[in-house]
């Protein structure tokens, strides 16, 4: 049966780079869930939905024309033939996801086509050719593949994802980088939390914490799970 690598966290812990990096070391496809929750957010907006109405967006979702390019060398998410990669990661964006996220209704839709992007990697006609794939989230190891071969809660120490994620966004980790970072970090992982549970590991799942390693330090740490 081929592979699937299962990775959870919060915010600023790496999960992404890391996932790719180990997708593409392996050869597997590479799902990054958020961002699925990401162009669901955006066409919601777009469509002009009032992401307060719970029953217009499950709605809107339900139409949602998503494509999911899972080249980890090159991962990609188009609506509707339009690429929406880029603009998914704007500050906009970031900031009200997680009212779409918490949506229940949009969860059990969007954890669905996550299951079959996962199944379709098992078949050879999938972009890893059968191989298998690694998807990341917030709730991949508990309940969208809870069943993976591999399975991995990435954690760090709120000051360390703080820090790497005001870098990404501003370039430098100083007070006012800090402080224009929080919301989209403390905020935004205390609201997903209310739905998902990303800070403890469920049985069966390996605890990372990346506080103090590098990326490199991440990776080696995580292919030796992978590999052993
Ligand atoms: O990983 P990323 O920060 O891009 O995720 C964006 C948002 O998508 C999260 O803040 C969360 O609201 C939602 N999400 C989720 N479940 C997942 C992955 C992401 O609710 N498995």
């Amino acid at each position: 049966t081929a592979l699937v690598v299962a990775i959870d966290g919060p915010s600023g812990t790496g999960k992404s780079t890391i996932s790719r990096r180990i997708a593409a070391e392996f050869g597997l496809a590479y799902l990054d869930t958020g961002a699925m929750y990401r162009a669901a957010a955006w066409w919601c907006v777009r469509e002009g939905i009032d992401l307060a109405d719970t029953a217009a967006v499950a709605a809107q979702v339900r139409e949602l024309p998503l494509q999911i390019g899972t080249d980890p060398r090159e991962p990609s998410f188009a609506v509707g033939g339009e690429d929406v990669s880029v603009v998914i990661r704007s500050t906009e964006i970031s900031t009200m996801v997680s009212a779409v996220a918490t949506n229940l209704d949009v969860r059990a839709q969007l954890q669905d086509r996550q299951r079959a992007a996962i199944a379709a990697e098992q078949r050879p006609d999938g972009f890893s050719g059968g191989r298998g794939i690694v998807a990341e989230g917030r709730d991949i190891t508990t309940v969208v593949a809870p069943d993976a071969q591999v399975r991995i809660l990435l954690l760090a120490d709120e000051a360390a994802r703080l820090a790497r994620r005001a870098k990404e966004l501003h370039g430098t980790a100083d007070s006012a980088a800090l402080e224009a970072t929080r919301d989209q970090v403390v905020r935004r992982d205390a609201e997903d939390s209310t739905v998902s549970n990303f800070t403890t590991a469920a049985d069966g799942v390996l605890t990372v914490d990346t506080s103090t390693m590098t990326l490199e330090e991440s990776v080696d740490t995580v292919r030796g799970i992978v590999t052993r």
